[in-house]
């Protein structure tokens, strides 16, 4: 009996095409390694509304808080998009993240070789690009209170929404990015607006502290219009950089788009250590359920097998699997194959199936 259990939920759209060349990497690895996964898989999202009425079910709830890690594929598409806010398809995504408490988002922005012309940016800049986004998830200025619209008596409306942070949200993001550093490049740089915002201040000051804690990494700071703009002038320099919520979601956007396309994008959200040492951990592709493709076997899978690639290495603690899964994707833009997303003149057209065919081959040549 394996004691690596992972909950996959294909979703909706491409999402169940998608995982389902997941699902034949993870069999590869079981067949070979003898490193069995116990899968379960369930549904979330539209699919859950069809079937339960309801866009995730309280058992899919309680699986996905037992299992080491959930892998997610997308949510969402013209068929649930006039139900009420309340149940709509996201609102299941948004379930998981809050129940499982998840506060630490990992964006990681990796330019393979042979997509670097795809970048807006020169292909100098971005190729072997590979920087890590750690993104406070669950507090700052989309959570904080006050919040709202108010009537004012001379007859303006006035918006507010509040910055906050408390110590230990800080605190809890910041240790899960020293320990990415540790584990990647060494260098994490901490981002915030601390020469304005008081909640920068708290942000800097508890992060310094930290510091002393994990020796082996190089900590700097930077204010985040700078670190916006040092992205896209010279992406290297970073590698691990950790930001609150807001800043976090317009800088990982802006380094996800430094890579080429949203169907190579994956992402990891990270939750609290147990005595075990173990988080709760939820990994899903950055794009949606591309209704505009759904069915037409032209999905992009690599944004998935690159998620179950950081469940491997954050969840499993198998980063020579983990590295073997990016070699093979690697191998397989270097040879030219591409899906429709990221199809360039001269490269060899394939279709979800072969693009996982491709990579399952360059599994076995590689083993
Ligand atoms: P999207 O990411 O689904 O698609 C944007 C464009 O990128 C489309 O043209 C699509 O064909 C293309 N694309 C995305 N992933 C691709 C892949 N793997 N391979 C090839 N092409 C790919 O975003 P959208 O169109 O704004 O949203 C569609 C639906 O997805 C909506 O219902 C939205 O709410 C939902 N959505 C879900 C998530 C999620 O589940 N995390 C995220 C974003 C959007």
């Amino acid at each position: 009996m394996s004691n690596r259990s992972l909950l996959v939920l294909p979703g909706d759209g491409i999402g169940p095409e998608a995982m389902g060349q997941v699902s034949r990497v993870i069999d590869w690895f079981g067949d070979r390694q003898s490193v069995s996964f116990d899968v379960q898989e369930d549904l979330v999202g539209g699919a859950a509304i069809d079937a339960h009425g309801i866009p995730l079910h309280d058992d899919t709830m309680a699986r996905a808080q037992e299992v080491d890690a959930v892998l997610l594929g997308a949510v969402g598409g013209p068929k649930w998009d006039d139900l009420d806010f309340s149940i709509k398809p996201e609102r299941g995504l948004l379930r998981l993240r809050k129940e499982m408490e998840l506060f630490a988002n990992l964006r990681p922005a990796m330019c393979f070789d042979a997509l670097a012309d795809a970048s807006s940016l020169k292909r100098e800049l971005v190729a072997g690009l590979d920087i890590m986004i750690v993104r406070e998830l669950t507090g700052g200025t989309y959570f904080g209170e006050p919040r709202g619209i108010t009537d004012l008596p001379n007859g303006e409306r006035r918006g507010v929404n509040t910055q906050v942070y408390d110590t230990h949200e800080i605190i809890r993001v910041a240790r899960a990015a020293f320990e990415l550093a540790q584990k990647r490049g060494g260098r994490l740089c901490s981002v915030e607006k601390a020469n304005v915002m008081e909640s920068g201040v708290l942000w800097r000051e508890e992060v310094t502290k930290l510091a002393s804690e994990y020796p082996d990494v190089e900590l700097s700071h930077m204010y985040a219009d700078n670190c916006a703009m040092q992205l896209v002038r010279e992406p290297k320099q970073f590698d691990v950089i950790v930001t609150d919520n807001l800043f976090g979601d317009l800088l990982s956007d802006c380094a996800a788009m430094l890579t080429g396309s949203l169907g190579m994008l994956p992402s990891a959200s990270l939750g609290a250590e147990d005595e075990n040492k173990k988080r709760k951990a939820m990994y899903e592709p950055v794009h949606g359920s591309a209704p505009d493709i759904a069915g037409q076997g032209k999905a992009n899978p690599i944004a998935c097998i690159l998620s179950y690639a950081m469940a491997l290495r954050y969840s499993y603690d198998m980063p020579d699997a983990a590295d073997a899964v990016e070699k093979a994707v690697e191998d397989v833009l270097s040879e030219g194959y591409r899906t429709g997303d990221i199809m360039q003149p001269g490269m060899k057209l394939v279709g979800t199936t072969e693009m996982g065919d491709t990579i399952i081959a360059k599994l076995k040549q590689a083993a």
